[in-house]
């Protein structure tokens, strides 16, 4: 299948050409025949499965005809989050290059005149997040009676964000004949219930399930304490220890732990940023656009504000704490081993975790390998300025390989003594420095 067997206008084919796309993924090749004929579409899809495209090319097709007028957006994109707005603006600018369209990206945290202004001009295309949308309608700013297309995107996650009723009251004040996208990973009954309401004769179209985790991704689980010092330490141990580490992000579970493990890791040296859902607009993007650029090298982020980004090439992922919702495990694991590459994930799990874990393995249907760090690789992790045998710590073990059965954690690493000081400037003169750290790890 080619994207010039979709239907897409050749405007459209040229600029998917220059963005480097050759082959439709799944769900661009099921969904974009049906949405180029106006046809209602319910999308299981996750981040990643290139599900953006799937509604951002028929709708660059379809606005090739008619204009917009003042106030009046002839489509709406709802997004959970600022930053999955901000992206598909992003995908506008990139695919929709050869179209002269308006795009008004509506998103909180930044001002609010800027947005109308644009809306005023006369809007193709509004992405927005519901709240700040529905504050601009109350203002008299904006009308919903001439959008020709809805597109509700991560449906899931707006419902764990407590949006499902804005979503509501957004859906009943668009045209009825409008046309409506719907993707979402899973399908919970609050989910099922708003499809049913607001989507007519919808064509399904399902990628991989939301259980699956991509092959291309090492899956390791590591014993940790519960003790919240002692388990940052296994964490900066385990971070240290990965030869092959190019930049990665630290999920936690909630956002006091994202700023503690912030300062925290700033402390012994490593080169972190954080995103959590109490940093204003202008931060987040700094410090998303510095993880992009390689300036940040250990992005450290909650669930809510790292969903959906797009970030090719992360090499690791560490949960410092196994998720509470399992779906979360693979949403989060999926940030690494995209596009092919080998990926590499490590979760922390304490005894009173093991019942979260339980739950993700039954999910996943897969049984991992457990890692246990070194004592001496611990110790030193302790310290602020930690010293070099870390690293060695998970080298000389056997490293299962994906999806093999967990051996006995002592057969991995089992606690080693605290080695000789021989032995450590034996590994500095192999080129590790400052706490063991490759440089680009360490702050600059
Ligand atoms: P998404 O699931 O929409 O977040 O897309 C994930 C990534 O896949 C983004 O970086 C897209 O630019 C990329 N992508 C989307 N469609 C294709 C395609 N057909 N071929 C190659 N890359 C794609």
């Amino acid at each position: 299948m080619s994207f010039a067997e979709l239907g897409l206008s050749p405007k459209v084919l040229e600029a998917v050409t220059a963005a480097g796309y050759t082959t439709p993924t799944a769900i661009q090749a099921q969904a974009i025949p049906h949405a180029l004929k106006r046809k209602d579409v319910l999308g299981l899809a996750q981040t990643g499965s290139g599900k953006t495209a799937a509604f951002v090319l028929p709708m660059l097709s379809m606005l090739e005809s008619g204009r917009a007028r003042a106030r009046m957006p002839r489509t709406l994109i709802l997004e959970p989050t600022r930053e999955l707005a901000a992206q598909v603006e992003e995908s506008f600018a990139t695919l929709g290059k050869n179209h002269k369209l308006t795009v008004a990206l509506l998103i909180g945290g930044v001002a609010f005149d800027p947005q109308a202004a644009k809306i005023d001009r006369g809007a193709d295309v509004v992405i927005a997040t519901p709240g700040r949308l529905l504050d601009h309608f109350e203002r008299g700013r904006l009308l919903m009676n001439g959008i020709e297309m809805l597109v509700i995107d991560e449906a899931d996650r707006m419902l764990d964000m407590g949006f499902i009723p804005d979503i509501e009251r957004i859906c009943k004040l668009l045209p009825f004949t409008r046309q409506t996208l719907f993707f979402s990973a899973t399908m919970p009954p609050e989910i099922q219930r708003l499809t049913a309401q607001f989507l007519h004769n919808p064509e399904k179209v399902e990628t991989a399930t939301r259980s699956s985790t991509a092959e291309s991704i090492e899956q390791n689980l590591v014993k940790a304490p519960h003790e919240a010092a002692a388990k940052r330490d296994t964490l900066r141990a385990l971070i240290r220890s990965q030869d092959n580490i190019k930049n990665g992000i630290v999920f936690a579970n909630r956002k006091t732990t994202v700023a503690l493990l912030e300062k925290s890791l700033k402390r012994h040296g490593f080169n972190v940023g954080a995103l959590h859902g109490d940093m204003d607009q202008s931060a987040r993007t700094k410090t998303l656009a510095g993880f992009r650029s390689n300036e940040i090298t250990i992005l450290i982020a909650s669930d809510v504000a790292a969903r959906g980004l797009d970030i090719p090439d992360v090499s690791h992922v560490f949960n410092f704490d196994v998720p509470i919702h399992s779906e979360d495990y693979v949403h989060r694991i999926g940030r690494t081993g995209r596009a092919g590459r080998v990926g590499h994930a490590f979760t922390l799990v304490t005894k009173e975790e093991s019942k979260y874990i339980n739950a993700i393995l039954a999910l996943i249907k897969k049984d991992l390998p457990y890692f246990e760090i070194a004592g001496a690789a611990l110790a030193e992790a302790a310290t602020p300025v930690a010293k070099s045998s870390v690293r060695k710590s998970l080298a000389g073990t056997k490293r299962p390989g994906p999806n093999r059965p967990a051996p006995p954690v002592a057969d991995i690493s089992p606690p080693q003594p605290a080695k000789p000081v021989a032995e450590e400037s034996q590994e500095a003169s192999h080129g590790f420095h400052s706490g063991n750290m490759p440089a680009f790890l360490t702050r600059r």
